[in-house]
């Protein structure tokens, strides 16, 4: 039996929602524009191997993720596209990043001494890409200096080939503020300082999905596309406001596993914080925590089944929700449930859930587990 007839609470990913995605922001990108997808965190929640190879085949021509783990994990499904590692590494993963031909970030003189330290002279030449540090104060060189250092230090190494050069914008979401502008002209003044030294690299790169939507003028060679890759918006309110339409990628879905008709004062699950008030018919989800579905959704949450909102009662426990379905008479078990996505005319989208926990939608499909099978349609 497959896996996915084991479990009825799917991830289904509509790849043609990523075509039309990935289009939709490529139409309107100077022409030759590169595109990274940006997969990591198992492509923001969504399936790393299913989003990178979809992505790759709708005209994405590299990948980007956090960690060497992440990126040897693509290898290991197959995927043989450029990828990128934003984040630090150890320098015992650096032959490894070079056998399998990744690409490493350098945002500091000490990756420098880790990349001399893990570099083998007997595998191909290790590509880098150097971050600096525009504005948003994480990672990468602070001076025009300090980068053309590392580009001195690392053509010295031999067998390093430094490609890239690029930095991260800190609010480029932000529609009513421009930190961005002043970031993106620091950044051409470090490009321009390097280039007079004879020492930028070939390849820039800046903008997150905010930036390669607002500002498509300012894409240089690639753009590195994430949340709006899954056709979610990067802040509230955004892509209404640029008028662009994208597509949501996800549907989480589940079926009923247990319908009951409980009588008036029937309390429900762990810590009987729900009593009915009346008879009711309730339903059991084999959604819970454990899924990524946020506990704080106890007593507050909301599904969809035969396209109406069903409530939420009781506590989100690790592997199960229990709704309330008495306006549904007719459901049963089997009757699909969706948590995030579209059923008739109503849809609960990662936004709205993220709205109503006070955080982001990066945050609310980057959590769902691994342990949810990924279909594609
Ligand atoms: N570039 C870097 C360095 C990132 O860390 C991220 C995501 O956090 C992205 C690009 C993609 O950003 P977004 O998902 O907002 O497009």
């Amino acid at each position: 039996m497959s896996r996915i007839a084991c479990r009825s609470t799917t991830i289904v990913l509509d790849l043609s929602a990523l075509r039309h995605n990935l289009q939709t922001i490529r139409a309107r990108l100077p022409q030759g524009t590169g595109v990274i997808a940006v997969v990591k965190d198992n492509a923001y929640g969504h399936g790393a191997r299913e989003i990178a190879e979809a992505a790759l085949r709708a005209g994405a021509g590299a990948l980007a993720v956090a960690t060497v783990g992440e990126a040897l994990e693509l290898r290991a499904a197959g995927i043989g596209a450029p990828v990128l590692v934003f984040g630090p590494y150890a320098a015992s993963c650096v032959a490894d990043a070079q056998a399998q031909g990744l690409t490493l970030t350098v945002f500091d003189r000490h990756q420098v001494d880790l990349i001399r330290q893990g570099l083998s002279p007997l595998l191909p030449p290790l590509r880098v890409h150097l971050k600096v540090d525009t504005g948003m104060r994480r990672y990468g060189f602070r001076s025009p200096d300090e980068a053309a250092d590392a580009v001195r230090a690392l053509r010295s190494l031999g067998r390093v080939e430094v490609e890239g050069l690029y930095s991260h914008y800190a609010a480029a979401d932000d529609l009513d503020g421009d930190s961005a502008d002043g970031q993106f002209a620091r950044f051409q003044a470090m490009a321009a300082a390097l280039g007079e030294a004879g020492l930028l690299p070939p390849v820039l790169h800046f903008s997150n999905s905010a930036a390669a939507l607002r500002y498509p003028e300012r894409s240089l060679s690639a753009v590195r596309l994430g949340i709006a890759l899954y056709g979610l918006s990067p802040a509230p309110g955004f892509l209404e406001r640029l008028g662009i339409a994208l597509r949501p990628v996800l549907t989480l879905r589940s079926s009923i596993a247990q319908v009951v008709e409980v009588p008036a004062g029937t309390a429900v699950s762990y810590g009987g914080t729900y009593v009915a008030d009346r008879p009711r018919r309730l339903a059991t989800v084999p959604v819970g925590y454990g899924d990524g579905y946020d506990r704080r959704f106890s007593n507050r949450g909301e599904v969809l089944v035969r396209g109406r909102r069903v409530p939420v009662v009781g506590r989100v426990t690790m592997d199960a929700i229990v709704v309330d379905v008495t306006d549904v008479p007719q459901a049963a078990p089997g009757e699909e449930v969706v948590v995030i996505g579209r059923q008739g005319s109503e849809a609960i989208t990662a936004e709205a859930l993220a709205e109503a926990l006070g955080t982001i939608p990066y945050e609310v499909v980057t959590r769902l587990s691994r342990r949810i099978p990924r279909v594609v349609v």
